[in-house]
Order: structure tokens, then sequence, then C-alpha cells
């Protein structure tokens, strides 16, 4: 276990989480390289034997320190802008194991793929093909692509975090993406590699999943039969994690169901996982600093707000809080809301929750590896979390807090 309670404190691995904090201050994003080497391995050795790639999601934490290790551990990379690539090379990413997926790719964007060599371009419109295409020619190259095809199958997820249904702003329409091959096969600067599809996040079972497996593969089958060859298919990323009390589906269940689907085709199968790789890697630790007790509600006030973890916020998103000290027998729980100082009633990391706390206490908010730091920001001028992987008993701080010079060193005043 990453995270587990040893003589009364929370550890990371072999470190308690109380020593992290007075190292590292609060709020603190802790991560465990044991639980996103073990989450990889259950990619990989359900792959293992297979032509399958897997390109982690790099938008779910871009740390260099992660995107290093996943380069360690043979992983190819799925980025959406050129910010993502530059991180990728500067981790010693491989390119050639890059797909550049994303709705609104810039020009500039395009080139610099080009240029780094990524594995494919996954296009999601039409224009964006023909853009492609001008580019590359401009540059003298082919640019290997693939269509990211919206395949209509439901997620039966958030709908902020759904992606696969015909209103969604993603992909191309599964119906127009046989005319859309035909018209890449005729252009003279780009080079159809595959296709792709991407349904959605935090699944929570794999029937979607595989379903959209079955439709893309056919597909792939009929463009195969009109003489437009693909060499790989991916299935985008999207399987869903433990926060509360979703049962946890192995990601064996998903790649064998997948691999079902795909039937005879039994090479270059691509997977872009994001959360189920950090997302139960990690953990958000925070100060209480206040115990407010309310009419209505008793608000612990704690270090922490949704400018470091915006998922309360933004998906009404519930993540487990822990106490990193063991409450002491016979202490009763209080029912509190999590909150933090930033001024927006949304302004919560968890509500309606029963824990023994008090002013100075230390709180551990659960599966916050993935779209925690990634999504952060600077709102009411808060300086960004310290970043700290814990490795063993040894803890490596991969991203120092921001300081209150960094929020305005871009900022000038009028002469
Ligand atoms: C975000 C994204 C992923 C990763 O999704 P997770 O839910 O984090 O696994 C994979 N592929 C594409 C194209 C994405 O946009």
């Amino acid at each position: 276990m990453a995270f587990a309670q040893r003589n009364g404190t929370l550890c990371a691995e072999q470190l308690p989480l109380d020593e992290l904090a007075q190292r590292f201050g609060t709020p603190c994003y802790v991560y465990s390289r044991a639980a996103i080497e073990l989450a990889y391995a259950s990619y990989s050795s359900a792959l293992a034997g297979r032509d399958a790639l897997i390109c982690y999601s790099v938008k779910a934490n871009p740390n260099l320190a992660v995107l290093a290790l996943m380069t360690r551990l043979g992983a190819g990379f799925d980025i959406v802008s050129g910010g993502e690539l530059a991180r990728v090379l500067a981790a010693g990413g491989d390119p050639g194991k890059t797909l550049f997926s994303g709705v609104g790719k810039t020009e500039i964007e395009i080139e610099q793929a080009l240029q780094a060599g990524v594995r494919c371009i996954n296009l999601e419109s039409e224009p964006e093909l023909e853009r492609v295409n001008a580019l590359a020619g401009r540059l003298g190259r082919r640019a290997p692509v693939a269509f990211r095809v919206n395949p209509d199958v439901d997620g039966r997820t958030h709908p902020y975090i759904s992606t696969g249904l015909r209103q969604n702003k993603f992909g191309v329409p599964h119906d127009d993406a046989e005319r859309l091959y035909a018209k890449a096969a005729q252009l003279p600067n780009v080079e159809v590699r595959g296709i792709g599809c991407h349904i959605g996040s935090q699944l929570t079972g794999p029937a979607p999943f595989v379903e959209a497996a079955a439709r893309v593969a056919a597909l792939a089958s009929r463009l195969e039969a009109a003489g437009i060859p693909i060499a790989h298919i991916d299935l985008g990323g999207g399987i869903g994690i433990h926060y509360q009390d979703e049962p946890p589906r192995p990601v064996a269940e998903f790649v064998a169901g997948a691999l079902a689907a795909l039937g005879a085709r039994r090479t270059g199968l691509i997977l872009d996982p994001g959360r189920s790789i950090i997302g139960n890697a990690g953990l958000l630790l925070t100060r209480v600093e206040y115990v407010k007790p309310g009419a209505a509600k008793n608000f612990l006030v704690v270090d922490a707000a949704m400018n470091d973890l915006l998922r309360p916020a933004l998906y009404d998103a519930w993540h487990e809080v822990r106490a990193v000290r063991e409450a002491p027998a016979g202490a009763r729980p209080v029912t509190y809301d999590v909150v933090g100082p930033v001024c927006e009633s949304g302004d919560f990391l968890a509500r309606e929750r029963p824990l023994v706390a008090g002013a100075g206490d230390l709180l551990a908010v659960m599966s916050a590896g993935a779209y925690g730091m990634s999504m952060s920001s600077n709102y009411n001028s808060r300086p960004r979390a310290a970043e700290v992987l814990v490795d063993g008993a040894q803890a490596h701080l991969i991203r120092a807090r921001e300081t209150i010079e960094d929020l305005f060193a871009l900022e000038r005043i009028l002469p």
C-alpha cells in the first residue's frame, strides 16, 4: 500500500506525512513512485507479448519527474499542446512514441510536432487535415496522421468529462470518417497511420470502452477494404479509478474486453491512460487553519483550496479526506465541510465528512494525483503548491513551491 497508517500516522511509502509537511510545507502534493509503477504495470502486464504502446496522457500530471519516470518504464505520450510536447522532450521522452491530440492545434504547435518527429497527429476535423497537409508541404515532410473518430458511445460519466457523444466537440463524426479518410489518402503531404477514439474519463465499467473499440475496429476494417491501411488503433484512455465507492475494476478487464473487440487484429494497439496511472498515486497534504463552527454547518478551513485542487468545485468530485494522525481512542468525529480560504462558495474540497481534527492538524485529500496540480491556478494570488515524489524512504522535491515574486514576475506597471 502506497499510503497507509503506520504507528498512528499516515505514511507515503516509508515516510510519515507529518515529517513531509514539516520539511516541505503545506499545501503539498505527495506522490508515490511505487504506486505509479504498479499502475503502469497493470497496463504493461495486460498487454505483455503484444505489439502495443502505452502513451501516458500528459495532461493528467505533466511534472517532468513523472514524465521521466514514464520514459524509463518504456511509455510513450499523448499530448494536447505545444507546451506538453516541450515537457516530453525536456524529460527525455521519445517523440517517436508521442501522439498529438486535441481539437484546436495551432499552426506553430503542428510545426513543432512535425519538426520533433511525433509518431502521429490525431486529427479532429477536416480543416485541421487541410492545415496539417499544407504545413507538412511547406516543411517538405509527410505528416503521420490518424483521425480521432467520435463513436457516439455514451461513456456514462460526468458530462464535463464525457467526450464520445455526438454533441461533444471532440473527434470527427463516425458517419463521416470514411469520406475523410478517402480525402486524406489523396493528399500529398499526409500519411494515414491509424485511427483513434477517446470516449471520456473516469469510466467505471468496461462496457462503453469495449463498445467503442468494436465500432472503431469495424471502421478500420472497412477502411482497409477500401485500400487505406490502418497500422494502429488508439482506444484512448479514460479508465476510472477508486475515489469513493466505485467498485474497483481492474485495468486487465478493460484491456481484455478491448482485445476481444479488436478480434483478429493483433497488432498496433495504442492506449493513452492518464488518471488510472497517477490518480491514486498522489494526495494533497493540507493543514487545518481554523475550526469554524456554524449555525447550519461546521467548517474545517484548511490551507489548500480550489486553486490547488479544482475537481470538487468543477465536477462536484468526491475525494476521500483522511486525518494524518489517527484519532485518539474515544474521540467523537464531527461532521465538517473541508473548505479553503478562496473567496468563492464553490471553494470546498469535501463536504459533510465525519472527522476528528483540530487547528494545526494535517489532512490528506486522497486520489489527487491526476488533474490536481495540472489544473491548479494562482486564483486569489496563491502560489502553487510544492510537489514531492516519495520513493521508499526518500523524498524528492519535484516542484518547488512557487514564491510570491513568481506570481507577478511577468507583470509590468504602466510607465
Ligand atoms: C485526456 C485524454 C486521455 C486520458 O484520459 P484519462 O481519463 O486521464 O485516462 C487520453 N486520450 C485523450 C485523447 C485525452 O484527451
